[in-house]
């Protein structure tokens, strides 16, 4: 046995993201009981920093206990019920995943498909939901493929016909335009370490009042204990005091509250916008090494830049380079785009000059190329 650091990483992949020494300086704060009332005004910290980074008003406003996926899995365990006609938009891994969650929780899934590379024309799911539904579920940055889903008349098909608009935004959240209230978005679920850069752990989720209240119709409890809203927000938002139920991961909820303090002083729109001139200055720079954006114009995802790799290279190879030579990883493709290309995080700490200049000068340095033009269109898009 040994406790030897692990090595220093540049993490510019699909997740975990750069994690600030502020954030990890917070994980090192003295752990204190779950049902301190400091703790207790520590969470409240976090579910105000949270409903500003969601841009809702929802009072049900946490992070659940567990990654991005336990997100998905409170989602769907509080939301759907068995027989329920769920609508589920699906362009790539993350939307299979989800796909595959609302089987096996006995909803009957209507898949509404587009290939991975591309959005979901919003009037397709649009049509699907004109057969009725009680829920809609899309991903709003689908990880696996760079691509950002518009969600532009989905909530008022979705209230047409009382049913659900739930969405993915593991990857989207604070890193790409997106408020929550204003899209109609009825309840939604992010994890922690893209673009808020805190390890992961814990998944961001909210709410609102419609979603609550079919909670609140069931006739049985739902499947997951664990997940059960209605016994974790007794926790949560303590109205007539609050309840234990698990222990919260108290460390893990102190650096997500020094992430929101960034988000917060950054300010949201301010954030969006640097991730999308970061997107626009790596896109620019890799294209000029042979690396071209896979989502078209008007699609992309600003915290994930997904690219295709130049003919002739082993991209499995160059990856392991930048990784143990250099310190850098990237992601390889998934599915269908697994060996074909990249995908490259642009997410919180990682959106920054800095961080893509030694990514392009190292994959530079690996290709046998000169990186000054590489690094002059990186330069330039920074400054525009
Ligand atoms: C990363 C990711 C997830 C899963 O999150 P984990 O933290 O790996 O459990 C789900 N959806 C999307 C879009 C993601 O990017």
């Amino acid at each position: 046995m040994n406790a030897d650091a692990p090595p220093e990483r540049l993490l510019l992949g699909s997740g975990p993201s750069p994690v600030p020494r502020e954030v990890l300086d917070a994980l090192a704060l003295p752990t204190i009981g779950h049902m301190d009332p400091a703790f207790a005004e520590i969470m409240e910290e976090v579910a105000t920093g949270l409903r500003a980074t969601f841009a809702t008003a929802n009072r049900a406003t946490l992070p659940i206990s567990g990654t991005g996926s336990a997100g998905m899995d409170a989602l769907v365990s509080n939301f759907v019920d068995p027989g329920d006609r769920v609508v589920c938009g699906v362009h790539g891994l993350f939307g299979e995943r989800m796909a595959d969650q609302l089987a096996r929780a006995g909803a009957d899934v209507v898949r509404v498909e587009a290939e991975w590379g591309r959005a979901i024309e919003v009037e397709r799911l649009i049509e699907a939901a004109r057969e009725g539904l009680d829920a809609m579920v899309v991903v709003h940055g689908e990880t696996s493929t760079g691509v950002a889903q518009p969600l532009d008349g989905l909530a008022e098909a979705c209230r047409e016909r009382d049913a659900l608009l739930m969405i993915d935004c593991v990857t989207s959240l604070s890193g790409h335009p997106l408020a929550l209230d204003e899209a109609g978005v009825d309840a939604a679920f992010s994890g922690t370490q893209k673009c808020l850069n805190v390890p992961p752990g814990l998944a961001p989720f909210t709410a609102g009042e419609r979603a609550l209240a079919k909670l609140a119709a069931r006739s049985a409890p739902g499947r997951s204990w664990y997940f059960d809203l209605s016994l974790v927000l007794s926790y949560w938002t303590g109205d007539g005091g609050r309840a234990y139920h698990h222990t919260a991961p108290i460390n893990l909820v102190y650096a997500l509250r020094e992430a929101l303090c960034i988000v917060h002083d950054e300010g949201l729109e301010a954030r969006w916008a640097r991730h999308e001139r970061a997107h626009e200055a790596l896109r620019a720079a890799l294209g000029g090494l042979g690396f071209e954006r896979i989502a078209p114009e008007g699609e992309a995802l600003w915290p994930l830049l997904a690219v295709t790799v130049p003919e002739g290279v082993d991209e499995a190879a160059l990856r392991r380079s930048l990784l143990l030579d250099h310190g850098i990883e990237v992601s390889g493709g998934l599915g269908p785009m697994a060996g074909r290309a990249w995908r490259i995080g642009v997410m919180g700490a990682g959106a920054r000059r800095q961080p893509q200049r030694r990514l392009v000068s190292a994959l530079a340095g690996e290709l046998g190329a000169d990186p000054t033009d590489a690094l002059a269109a990186l330069d330039e898009a920074w400054r525009a």
